[in-house]
C-alpha cells in the first residue's frame, strides 16, 4: 500500500515513529495529484511549494526531537471557500479567480498548528451554491467511480480527492447537504456538524444562519480526528459554541445495543431511488443485528423543508454577496462610467448564472412587498422543523435516512432544471435548518458500482453520540474499504482551468 492511501490513523504512528518522513508521506500525495488529477480534477489550485515546504519544516522539527503533533504531517485539501492565507482562494468565482486572502480561517489555523499541511484548493459549486460542482465557474470534476457522473456539491473537489486518495482528508463546508451529499456520492464519510460547533471565521458565508465546516474523510475514526482539532469556541465567530467538548476519537466503541434509532417515515417516501431504498433498509437490518432498537418516527413539517430552505439560503446569500460590489476587491469591469454602472457590471460579468438566480430570488422574498409571505413564512417552517427533530429526540438517540434520494447522476443531467438539482438535497436540509448535526456514511452500491450514504442524525452537540453510532455501523460493514480505479492522466497534457500552483 502506498503512503497517499492510507487514512490519517494509520499515517500518524509511521510518522511518529519516524519510520516515514513528512516530505515522504506529502511527496506520495501531490505525485498522485500531479498523476490522477488531470482526470479527476479535483483541485481549483495545488501548493505543491507550499506543501514541500512546510513538510521539510515539519522534519527539521521532529528532527530536533520536539513530539509530533495530532495530526502531523498529514496532507489536507481544502474547499476554495475556505480561506487560507497567501493561496488562492476563489469561492470557484471568476469574481475571486486573483484572490489571495490576507489571513487564515480559524480551521486552518487549527489545523495547522496540529501539523496538518494544506496541500490545495478544491473545486466546488461557485460559492457553494449547487449540488454537482458543475456550478463551478472554473471546470466540473469527476467522481472517481464513473467519470461520466458529477462527485455531488458543492464539495465536490474535496469529496473526490478524498475518495481517490489525492489527500488524505478534506474540509468542506455545508449550508443545506453540501458535506453529506458529495460524501455520500463519493463513497467517503462526511460530517456537517452541529451548528456553531466550528468556527466560520474564514468562510466566505453563503447563509449564515446554516454554514458549517466538516471534515471529509475515509473513516470515521478519522474524522473525529479532524474533528477534535476544529471544533471548538472562537471569539471570532460570534455563533460559535462556548461549551465543553470530549474527545471525539475517544468515544468511538463500536457499541450500541439499547440505543433508540428513528427512522423518519418522511423521509422514505416517494422520490427515493429502489437502490438507495433497498441499501437504506439493508443498513437498518444491520443496526438492528448489532442491537439497536429501530423505530418509525414522524417530522410532520419537514416535507416544507426544501422550500423553506431556498428562501431563507437565498435570503442571506443575497445579503452575503452584497460585499461583492467591484469596490473593495475582486473582479472591477473596465471601461464603466459611473460607480453604479460598475457595480452593475462586475456582478453581471463576474457572477455566474446560479448565483444571480439565488440573489434575484433572495432579494425577491425580502422585498416590502413579498418578506411576511415568504421569508417570514419560512422563518416559521423553520421553527416548527426544529420543534419537530426535538419532539424525536425525546424518545430516540439518533435518527437514520438515505443522505441523497439518488446515487451519483450523470454529469449533464439536472443543469438544465434547477429544481430538479434542489430535490437532491431534500434529506439534507432539514438538519441546517434545525442546527444539529448530520454525518454520511457508506452504506452499500447500486448495481452499476455507484456508492449510497446512510445520514445518521444527532442531537445538538452531541456529535459524540453520532460517530459512535456512525463507527458501530461502519465497523460492522466493509463498504468504506472499497476504493475506485481510476484511469491515470497527467495533468500536463489537458490542464483542468488554467494556473494549478502558487
Ligand atoms: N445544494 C444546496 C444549495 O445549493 C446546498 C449547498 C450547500 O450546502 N452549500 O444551496
Amino acid at each position: 500500500m502506498r503512503l497517499n492511501e492510507l487514512k490519517a490513523h494509520e499515517l500518524l504512528p509511521l510518522i511518529r515513529r519516524h519510520e516515514v518522513t513528512v516530505e515522504e508521506a506529502v511527496t506520495e500525495t501531490l505525485d498522485r495529484i500531479a498523476a490522477l488529477d488531470g482526470t479527476i480534477q479535483a483541485y481549483i489550485t495545488v501548493a505543491r511549494e507550499h506543501a514541500l515546504q512546510r513538510a521539510k519544516e515539519a522534519d527539521a522539527r521532529l528532527a530536533k526531537g520536539e513530539p509530533p503533533r495530532p495530526l502531523e504531517g498529514l496532507s489536507i485539501a481544502i474547499k476554495d471557500n475556505i480561506c487560507t492565507k497567501g493561496i488562492r482562494t476563489t469561492g470557484a468565482s471568476r469574481y475571486l479567480e486573483d484572490f489571495i486572502p490576507p489571513y487564515d480561517a480559524t480551521v486552518i489555523e487549527r489545523l495547522e498548528d496540529a501539523g496538518a499541511i494544506v496541500v490545495g484548493k478544491t473545486n466546488m459549486d461557485e460559492f457553494a451554491m449547487g449540488s454537482s460542482t458543475e456550478n463551478s465557474a472554473m471546470f466540473s470534476t469527476r467522481n472517481p467511480w464513473n467519470l461520466n457522473r458529477v462527485p455531488g456539491g458543492s464539495s465536490g473537489g474535496s469529496a473526490a480527492c478524498v475518495i481517490a486518495n489525492e489527500a488524505v482528508f478534506a474540509l468542506g463546508s455545508d449550508t443545506g447537504g453540501s458535506i453529506r451529499q458529495p460524501a455520500s456520492f463519493c463513497g467517503i464519510v462526511g460530517l456537517k456538524p452541529s451548528y456553531g460547533l466550528v468556527s466560520r471565521y474564514g468562510l466566505i458565508g453563503y447563509a449564515s444562519s446554516m454554514d458549517q465546516i466538516g471534515p471529509m474523510t475515509r473513516d470515521v475514526r478519522d474524522c473525529a480526528l479532524i474533528l477534535n482539532v476544529i471544533a471548538g469556541n472562537d471569539p471570532r465567530d460570534s455563533q460559535s459554541y462556548p461549551g465543553e467538548l470530549p474527545d471525539y476519537a475517544g468515544c468511538l466503541v463500536p457499541e450500541i445495543s439499547g440505543l433508540t434509532i428513528g427512522v423518519p417515515k418522511e423521509f422514505l417516501e416517494e422520490g427515493l431511488s429502489g437502490p438507495v431504498r433497498d441499501a437504506f433498509m439493508k443498513a437498518l437490518d444491520r443496526l438492528e443485528e448489532l442491537g439497536a432498537r429501530v423505530v418509525e418516527v414522524s417530522l410532520p413539517h419537514v416535507r416544507h423543508a426544501l422550500a423553506a430552505y431556498y428562501v431563507i439560503s437565498s435570503a442571506e446569500a443575497g445579503s452575503n454577496l452584497a460585499r461583492l460590489d467591484g469596490v473593495r476587491y475582486g473582479y472591477r469591469a473596465p471601461g464603466q462610467e459611473d460607480s453604479a454602472s460598475m457595480m452593475a457590471a462586475s456582478r453581471g460579468e463576474g457572477l455566474g448564472p446560479e448565483v444571480k438566480r439565488r440573489i434575484v430570488l433572495g432579494t425577491y422574498v425580502l422585498s416590502a412587498e413579498n418578506r411576511e409571505k415568504y421569508f417570514n413564512e419560512a422563518l416559521r417552517v423553520r421553527s416548527l422543523i426544529s420543534r419537530d427533530f426535538q419532539e424525536v429526540f425525546k424518545t430516540c438517540d439518533c435518527l437514520v435516512g438515505p443522505t441523497s434520494p439518488t446515487v451519483a447522476f450523470e454529469a449533464g443531467e439536472k443543469t438544465r432544471d434547477p429544481l430538479e438539482m434542489y430535490l437532491s438535497d431534500v434529506y439534507t436540509v432539514p438538519p441546517n435548518l434545525a442546527g444539529i448535526p448530520g454525518i454520511s456514511v457508506p452504506c452499500g452500491f447500486d448495481e452499476e458500482g455507484m456508492p449510497v450514504g446512510l445520514q445518521i442524525m444527532g442531537k445538538q452537540y452531541d456529535e459524540a453520540t453520532l460517530l459512535r453510532i456512525a463507527y458501530a455501523f461502519e465497523q460492522a460493514t466493509d463498504f468504506h474499504r472499497r476504493r475506485p480505479e481510476v484511469p491515470q492522466k497527467t495533468y500536463q497534457s489537458e490542464s483542468a482551468g488554467g494556473e494549478r500552483s502558487v
